[in-house]
């Protein structure tokens, strides 16, 4: 029997696991999976990670199709709730993919290596999960080698994140006697994720606490337990909902520590799918209309059938399959006859998709990122961003005779989200962006395979685009005659200024108080 919207609502967690590379990104994700009853994964995820650093790895793992549409979207189940993990590309150059698929999930777990603390990478997605309020669970892993001290690393996540930490649990020892968590509420000890459950113990200082390490660690495992209970932050659902709390558990995603004890977290306090903020009301995710919005875009590498799959989140109601749902861009009706499911490694057909469920679509190009698709009505969902662009090139094409297609070609990989399109104003050649280098590669060699357009690219003399836009019509059109050798149109139409250096925006920046120039655009 079909479950109602509110029982498959309230069982959902749809989250995303942020880290720097190398913290453990994928044997966490290994093991939640083989945790969730995918056993037949663990390992499999590994060998096909999209460690990509050079061109040939992004093409190689690329062409073995379905790659990283197979990693895109993992779904499990554990304790009756189901699990959608997004995954997020592990190359820093494909960082805007990361943040868009950010924009898809309800809450994240953050890996931290013992270690390391707080990486680089870390920081800069957390930001991202703070500006879009996303309640983060913590995971520091790696316990089972040389870490730092417990209270360094909370202390370490408070102060460069400048978020309340609340320890759930405390590891006992580390390195080479780590033997397990303990459960700092419930007095309660887990050695490892083989045991079902945790044993209660009357105390830190028990036999199956204190008494698993060596002699000379059990005295300050119990001093720093007793301490923490005192000191340290009690957890508090509301502050982590709202994203000022993290609480932290600690464990090896190796050896299948404290995995366990992270699952069960989500389970209990990440938040179901959530309602979201379309541009005319907010959707309740238990609404019985469907609603969803496309995140990311897949392109199929096989030249003979340009098809995209497009990855929706539904927002609200069941997206079933056989459906007619609205592009609300172009008004025109979609027919959702084949919605593919991702469960791990195969892909299965839909019948049923419920709120916070990510589906492919698959498609000839009608969908493009930030699309909404209803059951008829008129709202537009926002909130997939786009950063601007770090790198802009011109595009020279070796056979000026292929313009057009190029023109369409360009268009196709901007939809898809592989690079940004500027078309200048003054009628001068598309100038593309990336964010990430690597981009530029995989626009040349997509281009060159699936559109038989060797390209190359000119260096142009703008190094910082922005989205322009004034309180009054008047004063935006007043900007863009004074500079229209420096504006271009996005897909959208709508204004980007192009300038030489920061020094030439800031410059503008002052002159032209009435004019806002953003790095940041969320898809309409
Ligand atoms: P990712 O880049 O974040 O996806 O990291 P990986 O999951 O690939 O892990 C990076 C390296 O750390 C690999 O060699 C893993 O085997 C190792 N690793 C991951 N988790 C642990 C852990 O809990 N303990 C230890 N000792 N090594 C780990």
């Amino acid at each position: 029997m079909a479950e109602t919207i509110t029982d498959a609502v309230s069982r959902r967690r749809t989250f995303a696991i942020i880290a720097h590379p190398d913290a453990g990104k994928t044997t966490l994700t290994e093991k939640l999976l083989l945790f969730g009853g995918a056993i037949q994964l663990a390992g499999e995820v590994k060998a096909k990670k999209d460690k990509i650093q050079t061109r040939s790895d992004w093409m190689k793992i690329e062409r073995e199709r379905g790659i990283s549409v197979v990693t895109s979207v993992m779904t499990f189940e554990y304790g009756g709730n189901v699990f959608n993990l997004l995954d997020t590309p592990g190359h820093e150059d494909f960082a805007d993919d990361t943040y868009r698929t950010l924009s898809a999930v309800d809450s994240a777990v953050m890996v931290v290596d013992a270690a390391r603390g707080i990486e680089p990478r870390t920081l800069k997605l957390f930001e991202v999960c703070r500006m879009r309020d996303i309640p983060i669970i913590t995971f520091v892993n790696k316990m089972d080698r040389e870490a730092r001290n417990t209270y360094e690393i909370l202390d370490e996540i408070e102060q460069k994140l400048a978020l309340d930490t609340a320890p759930i649990t405390w590891p006992i020892g580390q390195g080479k006697s780590f033997a397990g968590t303990y459960h700092l509420a419930e007095n309660a000890v887990r050695r490892g994720d083989s045991e079902e459950e945790r044993t209660k113990v009357n105390g830190p200082d028990s036999n199956w606490a204190a008494g698993l390490l060596p002699q000379n660690e059990r005295e300050q495992f119990i001093e720093e337990t007793d301490l923490a209970r005192e000191a340290c932050r009690p957890f508090d659902l509301q502050s982590y909902r709202e994203g000022h709390l993290t609480p932290v558990f600690f464990g090896s995603a190796l050896r299948n520590y404290g995995v366990r004890d992270l699952i069960e977290a989500l389970g209990e306090w990440a938040p179901a799918p959530r309602a979201q903020e379309a541009d005319s009301r907010t959707v309740e995710a238990t609404e019985e209309k469907m609603t969803s919005f496309v995140f990311k875009i897949q392109a199929n590498m096989d030249p003979n059938h340009r098809d995209r799959i497009a990855f929706v989140r539904v927002c609200s109601g069941t997206l079933q399959r056989g459906m007619k749902a609205k592009l609300v861009r172009t008004g025109k009706a979609v027919p959702l006859t084949a919605p593919q499911f991702f469960f791990a490694r195969s892909r299965s057909t839909a019948d049923e998709a419920y709120p916070g469920d990510v589906v492919g679509i698959p498609n000839h190009g009608t969908l493009r990122i930030g699309d909404t698709l209803t059951e008829g009505e008129d709202i537009v969902f926002r909130g997939v961003p786009n950063f601007a662009a770090e790198i802009l090139r011109r595009v020279r094409l070796g056979d000026p005779m292929k313009a057009k297609k190029l023109r369409e070609a360009l268009q196709q990989m901007a939809e898809e989200g592989v690079v940004q399109l500027f078309t200048p104003e003054d009628g001068s050649p598309a100038i593309v962006g990336v964010v990430g280098a690597l981009q530029l590669d995989v626009l040349k060699e997509r281009l060159s395979i699936e559109y038989g357009l060797p390209v190359d690219f000119e260096v142009a003399r703008f190094s910082v685009c922005r989205w322009i836009s004034a309180g009054s019509d008047a004063d935006l059109d007043r900007f863009i005659e004074t500079h229209r050798g420096d504006i271009a149109r996005d897909l959208d139409g709508d204004p980007v200024f192009l300038a030489q250096h920061e020094f030439g925006l800031n410059y503008e920046a002052e002159r032209w108080k009435a004019i806002s120039f953003a790095a940041i655009k969320d898809y309409q």
